[in-house]
């Protein structure tokens, strides 16, 4: 097989030099990209390597090659956010087979024939999606936007059913830039290992993140530390003041068993931006809205973000009757639904956007003992 290759830096020579001593592949070109990202506003800088007598070409050359079927493919090896910018571009130019590799196999993760993505280029990739593990925490943070502070018994995510509605999400989607799995606290949750393997199985693409307040972390949580190295998933850490003092410890835990750790800066200040009168401008309010992509998945329902499908918590605890609109909440097994329809409707304001304010109101972070419904509230 005759492959071109687009990839530079540290990764494109780990590419590089698997791809060369693979056996039945040839390279035969090395696209060097300086073209700037208009959707990322960043520059493809990396270097290139001592490819020896391979020679390299710029994008038009590489799409030349391609088109004029010299090469039988091309290698995509480049950070995890612009696969979706260059995937776009190639197809654009009339690229269609397409493979790519997964940029945390930059780090300490072996490339095997495996590791290669074919890209599935009638569909789109996905930017993003947030899943409760649970739904509890073991925090109770004031004005919570997860309503996880005012659940008082357990509740955790359905494995199973994480996993059917990840089977449909592949249907739709080639690759998703990133899953939280998050809550709540996910520690909690002693199914947390089967949940990283399932999103790691289904999209091998994604950066994958554990989000956590940290604090329950603890060094026998083996089988938990396993499953984020194994699938070189994050753990992200909240910096919520009672985390800071057990830092060093988480720390020390995500060394010693080859975990990638990410910590916020320190989180001082929460925002309350909830409009209880629900009477707010919804354009408005969602042009506002710092959560607006962060779309949710739950039990084959996602929404453009947590709100609708949490609100009945907040509900219950209050004896209030907040409902979405009918639209806000989509079923993901509607027949003829495809990714760029998900997409297109993810990117709109929902009926419940009414009920946020376009004003924030900035706080104190504290733990609240006996939670009212004004904590949640852009005015006092
Ligand atoms: S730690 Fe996070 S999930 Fe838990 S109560 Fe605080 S804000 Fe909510
Ligand atoms: S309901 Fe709308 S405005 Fe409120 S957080 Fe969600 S997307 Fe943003």
């Amino acid at each position: 097989m005759k492959v071109a290759l687009y990839g530079k830096g540290i990764l494109g020579e780990k590419v590089f030099r698997y791809l060369v001593s693979a056996e039945g592949i040839e390279v035969i070109c090395i696209c060097n990209d300086t073209l700037a990202s208009e959707e990322t506003a960043m520059v493809f800088a990396d270097t290139i390597y001592d490819a020896g007598q391979v020679p390299i070409m710029d994008f038009a050359g590489l799409c030349d090659i391609c088109n004029r079927g010299e090469a039988d493919a091309v290698i995509l090896a480049t950070e995890n956010g612009f696969l979706d910018f260059v995937v776009k571009r190639m197809v654009r130019h009339g690229l269609r087979n397409i493979a790519v590799i997964p940029s945390y196999y930059e780090e300490d993760y072996e490339i095997e024939d495996g590791s290669f993505i074919w890209v599935e280029t009638d569909k789109p990739r996905m930017s993003y999606i947030e899943y409760h593990i649970s739904f509890h925490c073991n925090l109770k943070c004031a004005g919570c936007t997860h309503f996880s502070n005012i659940i008082d018994e357990e509740r955790f995510g359905d494995y199973e059913k994480f996993c059917n509605d990840l089977i449909r999400l592949q249907e739709f989607f080639w690759g998703i830039s990133k899953i939280r799995l998050m809550g709540g606290e996910p520690l909690l949750n002693p199914e947390l290992p089967k949940f990283i393997y399932a999103a790691r199985s289904a999209f091998p693409d994604a950066d994958i993140r554990v989000v956590s307040n940290g604090l329950m972390l603890r060094d026998h949580h083996t089988e938990i530390l396993e499953a984020m190295r194994n699938t070189a998933t994050f753990f992200d850490v909240s910096m919520y003041p009672p985390t800071r003092g057990s830092i060093n410890n988480i720390y020390k835990i995500c060394k010693d068993n080859g975990v990638k750790l990410t910590v916020t800066s320190d989180v001082e200040e929460f925002m309350a931006r909830m409009n209880l009168q629900g009477d707010s401008d919804i354009a408005e309010a969602y042009k506002a809205c710092p959560s607006s992509h962060c779309n949710y998945l739950y039990d084959g329902h996602i929404s453009t973000c947590v709100m609708p499908q949490v609100i009945e918590i907040f509900n219950k605890k209050y004896g209030l009757d907040i409902q979405p609109g009918e639209q806000d909440v989509i079923d993901i097994y509607e027949d003829g639904l495809d990714g760029y329809k998900l997409m297109e409707r993810l990117k709109s304001p929902m009926d419940i956007c009414r009920y946020c304010d376009v004003q924030s109101r900035f706080y104190q972070w504290f733990v609240s003992s006996d939670p009212l419904p004004d904590e949640w509230s852009s005015k006092i």
